[in-house]
């Protein structure tokens, strides 16, 4: 637990379920307010939300697409109005769906982008707009993947969109360091959440996942969130524009283990 984080502010997009939901119940623990943000999902997002004030902290639920300026607007307002302030923007909604990239329709194309890139870039244009006007020095975490490195084939606007956070993110870190405002983001690798949930279900998949991961199994999204607090924390207080990779060594070139190759 990180004491100085205690009541401060926080919006998490996509926050009804996954690495969304751990990262806001890791807040609840660090005692913070936070705005939980959800598409469809109400009953997941008030499961969140409870789990977080029972964790110690407070929390809103808030239905917005945040592919939508409008979208976005809502989670801000909903910071000020329900807990005065903003602190910390998590922008981890996303989304993926498999198709082959010339069969891939442009509808299949614009959705991904949307929620994956443009969600990330209107989430973190609110953010900093409430940070230069009040003066804070603001930290911003965006949901980032081993695929912002990790080429895809048949998630080819996936992997285009998460290339996309990186740069993104490096770019604003670079915009904003001089005001003290974080930019960072996060790599996960396989995570057990709901986007996964069909694959690791079948063992064969599983298992073929599992040994492209250096350690040897898939991880938590509670250890992507100890990663959001850690970067929401003045103890990353000199860390900006980084991708910080929870991936159980899945970027390190897993098919040399052992010294083959
Ligand atoms: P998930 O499907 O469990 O959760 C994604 C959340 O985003 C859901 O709550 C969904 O409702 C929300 N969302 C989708 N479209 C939205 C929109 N238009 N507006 C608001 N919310 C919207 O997935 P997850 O595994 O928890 O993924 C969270 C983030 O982590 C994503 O950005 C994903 O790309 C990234 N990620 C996940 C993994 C993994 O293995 N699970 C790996 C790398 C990166």
């Amino acid at each position: 637990v990180y004491s100085e984080l205690k009541n401060r502010v926080a919006v998490v997009t996509g926050g009804s379920k996954g690495i969304g939901t751990a990262i806001s119940e890791r807040f609840g623990k660090e005692g913070m307010k936070v705005v939980i943000n959800y598409h469809s999902d109400e009953k997941g997002a008030q499961a969140a939300a409870d789990t977080v004030k029972k964790n110690g902290g407070d929390a809103v639920i808030v239905q917005a697409d945040i592919g939508s300026e409008e979208g976005a607007q809502k989670l801000i307002d909903a910071a000020v109005e329900n807990f005065g302030d903003l602190d910390v923007w998590v922008n981890n909604a996303g989304m993926e769906n498999q198709v082959a990239t010339k069969d891939m329709s442009l509808d299949d194309w614009n959705k991904v982008i949307n929620v994956n890139l443009t969600g990330v870039f209107l989430g973190t244009k609110m953010a900093l707009r409430y940070f230069t006007d009040h003066n804070k020095q603001g930290n911003i975490i965006n949901m980032s993947s081993v695929h912002e490195q990790i080429p895809w084939p048949t998630f080819a606007h996936y992997a285009a969109s998460k290339g996309g956070v990186k740069l993104f993110t490096q770019t604003v870190a670079m915009e904003y360091a001089k005001q003290n405002i974080r930019v960072n983001a996060i790599g996960p690798g396989a995570i057990n959440t709901p986007i996964n949930a069909e694959k690791f279900a079948d063992p064969e998949q599983k298992a073929t996942t599992t040994s492209m991961i250096p350690m040897g199994r898939i991880g938590d999204p509670e250890e992507v969130a100890a990663v959001a607090a850690w970067l929401a924390s003045d103890e990353s207080s000199y860390v900006t524009g980084i991708t910080m990779f929870v991936d159980g060594g899945m970027t390190l070139y897993p098919s040399f283990q052992g010294g083959r190759g």
